[in-house]
């Protein structure tokens, strides 16, 4: 027999049209949130200070009449075969790729990120959908479960759609986490209810349009827009299932309101995330890595790495070549690949970064590199900064910082490295360098958190999407990716069959005697090996 050779197709170029966000554009996208007449919102963009839309905002009536359709429509959705769901998702993938040019402008423009960054959101959806849209159909099929009584009982668990989820997502990854976490809740049958930050709000708008073109059915992903504070709460109430992604003190809010009425939520939240350079390390490799680790979109992401353990032996070679890495970064928010680090998204963010390094600098930190605002390149710019000497009474030291600012900590052992490293509330991501893998495996095990990456920052446990991701602690509840993070919009069910005899004493049969059978068939059970 000869092997078949399957001939790989080369990925088509992205589209080459002119995607500047013109206003028709912008018009065009804001009309697909259901969002009447309300104030609307102005949103502007960060590296440049200009106006991008004026957003319509979702009042009562709004989000009433999202749902009604989203429910309307969920019925006839979840009764098509998953592998039918599954293939709209399928030709998503293709269609992120094919037209990612325009999504990247959008990013941008929102976000203030650098292009490279942009281009990991578009990557993270085509991989969520690739993943899911091939494993759905066995991850969500009944499966058949070991009955009460060996060939007297079988169980089948079967899953059921929750109904209608609402996803709220923040600005900082808002492709990733606003599209990314709704795909798996729609192919799992349920409808969606997705709420983006304002400021990200056209980046959801446009991945909307681009499922409808993937063959998503008309009303069964709903976009509301509204600031969290004011339409969380009605969203929530209205929930399934929520789905919510940003900092751990909203998070609390949204279990205690979800906790209420009894219905489920997973919830992705903030972290202060170590990495930890052995004496084996390859030191020039660690240093390199350290750049995207600590500074992806300004720093403004959940796995980022804000506090490195390195051990004294590889300190100082480690400190100047990452050191000299900081300083040579350029910094824009160019729509190119043509910067290493954008902008940071909001003026309050400029203000706590700005407020964490003053801080530790008023208490004795010293600044290595950076540790300065850049109003010369925009509004928000701030440099990438790097400190040592960071002790606990300074803010840097345990809160979560959310942008571009990394502090070094020298160490002697590797057992310091672990104990410092979780020596946090949080637990969401962190990142070991060694040449020895057994070892860093070993390390891994000791740490706190839902994802450790050896010799690489965030990519490697972010990327393998097979595997579940979320925190440890205050970093979260639930789980996104693999198996997981498609049945939590299930709810599951046992159905069980009895045959030829009763649960029960036989006719005739005193309830002593029942007792005593059935003792003896559990005993027997037990040393036959049966579950
Ligand atoms: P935030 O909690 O203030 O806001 C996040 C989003 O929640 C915003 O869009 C906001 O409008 C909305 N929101 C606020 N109050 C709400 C309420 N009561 N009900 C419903 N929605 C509400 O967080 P932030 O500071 O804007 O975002 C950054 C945080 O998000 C960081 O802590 C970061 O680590 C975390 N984050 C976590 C992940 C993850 O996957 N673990 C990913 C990205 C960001």
């Amino acid at each position: 027999m000869t092997a078949s050779i399957r001939r790989l197709r080369v990925a088509p170029e992205p589209e080459t049209t002119d995607s500047a966000l013109l206003p028709e554009r912008v018009a065009a996208l804001t009309r697909r949130a259901t969002a009447g007449n309300a104030a609307s919102v102005q949103t502007v963009a960060p590296a440049t200070g200009v106006k991008i839309a004026d957003l319509p905002q979702s009042n009562t009536a709004d989000i009433e009449d999202a749902f009604a359709r989203a429910r309307a429509a969920q019925r006839e959705w979840a009764q098509r075969p998953v592998k039918e769901r599954a293939a709209v998702f399928g030709r998503l993938h293709d269609l992120v790729l094919r037209e990612q040019r325009e999504i990247l402008d959008i990013l941008q423009t929102e976000t203030g990120k650098a292009r490279a960054h942009a281009f990991e959101e578009v990557v993270d959806v085509a991989i969520n959908c690739r993943y899911y849209a091939r494993t759905a159909a066995s991850a969500l099929e009944s499966k058949s479960r070991a009955g009460a009584l060996p060939l007297l009982t079988t169980a089948r668990e079967v899953r059921h759609p929750k109904g209608v989820v609402v996803v709220i997502s923040p600005w900082n990854y808002p492709l990733a986490l606003s599209v990314s976490d709704a795909l798996p809740a729609l192919i799992a049958g349920n409808a969606v209810v997705s709420r983006p930050d304002n400021q990200t709000a056209l980046t959801t708008l446009w991945a909307h349009e681009l499922a409808e073109k993937a063959g998503l059915p008309k009303d069964i992903w709903q976009v509301v827009l509204g600031r969290g504070r004011t339409i969380g709460s009605e969203l929530i109430a209205r929930a399934d299932f929520v789905d919510y992604t940003g900092s751990t003190a909203t998070g609390r809010t949204i279990a205690e309101q979800a906790a209420s009425r009894l219905v489920g939520c997973s919830l992705e939240l903030g972290g202060k995330n170590p990495m930890l350079i052995l004496d084996d390390a390859d030191v020039d490799k660690a240093a390199d890595a350290a750049i995207r680790a600590c500074f992806s979109s300004a720093g403004q992401l959940c796995e980022s790495m804000e506090r490195l353990y390195v051990m004294d032996a590889v300190y100082d070679a480690f400190v100047e070549r990452f050191v000299a890495n900081v300083e040579g970064m350029k910094l824009g928010a160019d729509l190119a690949y043509d910067s290493d680090m954008g902008s940071l998204t909001f003026p309050r963010q400029l203000e706590s970064i700005t407020d964490h390094v003053e801080d530790a600098r008023r208490k004795g930190a010293t600044v290595l590199a950076g540790g300065r605002a850049r109003p010369d390149l925009g509004p928000y710019f701030y440099e990438p900064t790097v400190l040592t000497g960071v002790t606990a009474e300074m803010k840097a030291y345990r809160e979560e910082t959310f942008g571009p600012v990394v502090s070094i900590y020298r160490v002697y052992t590797e057992d310091e490295a672990i104990e410092q490293a979780n020596d946090t509330r949080y637990g969401l991501n962190a990142s070991i360098w060694t040449r020895n893998v057994r070892r860093g495996q070993r390390v891994a095990q000791r740490l706190r958190a839902g994802a450790v990456n050896i010799n690489e920052g965030y990519a490697a446990a972010w990327g393998s999407v097979d595997a579940p991701s979320g925190g440890f602690g205050d970093s979260g509840l639930g789980r996104r990716h693999g198996a997981e993070g498609i049945l939590k919009y299930t709810d599951v069910q046992t159905i069980a069959v009895q045959r030829l005899l009763p649960i029960a004493p036989l006719p005739g049969m005193s309830e002593e005697t029942w007792a005593k059978t059935l003792s003896t068939a559990l005993w027997t059970m037990r040393r036959l090996g049966l579950k």
